[in-house]
């Protein structure tokens, strides 16, 4: 996956979703970023979380359950649990 800040990711999630909240955004994963480094699993197949996923989802979830996707060479991951 491919490391970012939560400032950027939320900079580049308001500019596609304008309706979003920016506090909403980052409160999602600074929650979804400390439940990844508790060890928190996906709820459907046990792999570690998506933080990026599981605060747009707002649900546990990796990223292959979220997207149904192999492949996350091109997805974004929160810096600090990437
Ligand atoms: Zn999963």
């Amino acid at each position: 996956m491919i490391p970012i800040s939560i400032d950027k990711f939320t900079e580049s999630y308001i500019k596609n979703n304008p309706k979003e909240k920016r506090q909403d955004i980052i409160n999602s994963l600074k929650a979804a970023v400390a439940a990844k480094q508790d060890g928190v699993c996906c709820g459907q197949c046990g792999q570690p979380i998506w933080a990026v996923g599981t605060a747009i989802a707002g649900w546990n979830t990796c990223f292959t359950c979220l997207t149904g996707e192999a492949d996350d060479s091109e997805d974004y991951e929160i810096d600090v649990v990437c």
